[in-house]
């Protein structure tokens, strides 16, 4: 398929997955969320970013990261010179979980297939895992961030590349942030040396 139709058939397939999010109540999120932050960003990007799920201002707006944290996260981009509209930014869960508590297991399960589907549509080079909650749900780890952050992982004929959730460094400071320098810095070096050639689409059943 060309290019151009293949951009096409994403757009129109994420737009449906879409209506679908916001249609969802398969968990209680549903129930005190003001809007569903289903994703934004280029259908094609090399590029996924995945967050843990939307705060008061996302909730309010239905865009992920407008916060302070997606402040950081812009100009993270910037310096690798990637602007959001060449990204993609999704979360782990769509909707916001009250007070900004942590998602709970039972939450994140109902919602996972809405991100398996999107990393499916975008088909990414690498994505980024910003934080624990994503983090921990792709790579199928324990291991908590600090640990994993500053390596990249093969996953699913693509690479994750593991990184601490922009909030974590507008609490932690420089010394978080400068993690989150190093790791940037790894996503451009591994788009480099990522060719941009069609591989076989890989098998996803197990994705996470
Ligand atoms: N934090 C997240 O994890 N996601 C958002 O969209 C905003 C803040």
């Amino acid at each position: 398929m060309a290019d151009d139709d293949r951009g096409h058939v994403t757009n129109d397939a994420l737009r449906e997955l879409g209506e679908r999010a916001r249609q969802c109540t398969a968990c209680r999120l549903a129930e005190t969320r003001t809007t569903v932050v289903f994703g934004e960003g280029s259908a094609d990007a090399r590029v996924m970013f995945v967050g843990e799920g939307p705060g008061r201002n996302e909730d309010l707006q239905g865009v992920p990261f407008v916060g302070a944290a997606g402040q950081l996260l812009n100009r993270l981009l910037g310096e690798i010179d990637l602007r959001r509209e060449d990204v993609y930014i999704a979360n782990v869960v769509k909707c916001r979980p009250p007070g900004n508590r942590d998602p709970r297991p039972d939450e994140i399960e109902a919602c996972k297939g809405f991100l398996a589907e999107q990393i499916r549509l975008i088909d990414p080079d690498v994505v980024v895992t910003l934080g624990n909650f994503a983090t921990k749900l792709l790579l199928r780890q324990e291991v908590g961030i600090s640990r994993l952050r500053g390596h990249a992982y093969p996953w699913w004929n693509r690479t994750v590349v593991p990184t601490f959730h922009p909030a974590a460094a507008l609490r932690g400071g420089q010394a978080v942030l400068d993690r989150m320098h190093e790791d940037f810095a790894l996503i451009e070096s591994v788009l480099a040396e990522t060719a941009e050639v069609e591989a076989p689409e890989p098998e996803q059943m197990g994705l996470f």
